[in-house]
């Protein structure tokens, strides 16, 4: 007897993306689209994942908790990323969600011990949600072992992608991390994460 491929499998999940050291170099804050370098193979890995998959990406951007930039304007940066994604081949992307709040701000009202900054998975949760997508088929790719954290929490499989800041001091955080999770899998980039990601699925 010959068993037919199921072909309804993942249509309903999630790639969470980072942005810095994800989809595009990570060299400390980006603050004007100048800075915006998108990283080796990002376009063609987008264009394969989005076939089987929705594109969120989820990024800590703590610069509006410094007062550096607005959240209009990291959501420009974000429509000056995407724009320039698609212009060298990449699909639309289906998602941007963003922590705006620090532990320790500099404007008081982002000074919040909220559940969006990675790692908590509070960003992950409502992109699903918003969304109608479903966790449990989903990956986070990340450059940090807070993203792989976020991602676990969020009940994913994740993606580790040594691109630079991998071993960077962690981040600063509302809780003491003692034990940080093992990624799924551990690669330099977003072209091999969305290889291994498509054989998985
Ligand atoms: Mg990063
Ligand atoms: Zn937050």
């Amino acid at each position: 007897m010959i068993y037919s491929p199921v072909t309804t499998l993942t249509n309903g999940a999630i790639i969470f993306l980072d942005r810095d050291g994800v989809l595009i170099e990570d060299n400390g804050l980006v603050l004007d689209e100048s800075q915006l370098a998108i990283l080796p193979g990002v376009p063609e890995a987008l264009s394969a994942l989005k076939e089987r998959f929705r594109l969120v990406v989820v990024s800590n951007q703590a610069v509006v908790a410094r007062g550096l930039l607005d959240e209009i304007q990291v959501r420009d940066l974000q429509k000056a990323l995407e724009k320039r994604l698609t212009s060298v081949g990449a699909p639309p992307l289906d998602g941007f969600y963003f922590c705006p709040h620090h532990p320790r701000a500099t404007l008081e009202a982002y000074r919040v011990d909220c559940d969006c900054r990675k790692p908590r998975p509070g960003l992950l949760f409502r992109a699903a949600e918003e969304l109608s997508l479903d966790l449990t088929g989903s990956f986070m790719v990340g450059d940090r072992p807070t993203d792989i954290l976020a991602g676990t929490r969020a009940g994913c499989r994740t993606v580790w992608v040594k691109t630079g800041q991998h071993d960077a001091a962690l981040i600063e955080t509302s809780e003491t991390l003692d034990a940080l999770p093992r990624a799924d899998f551990v690669c330099s980039g977003l072209l091999e994460s969305s290889r291994w990601i498509l054989e998985q699925a």
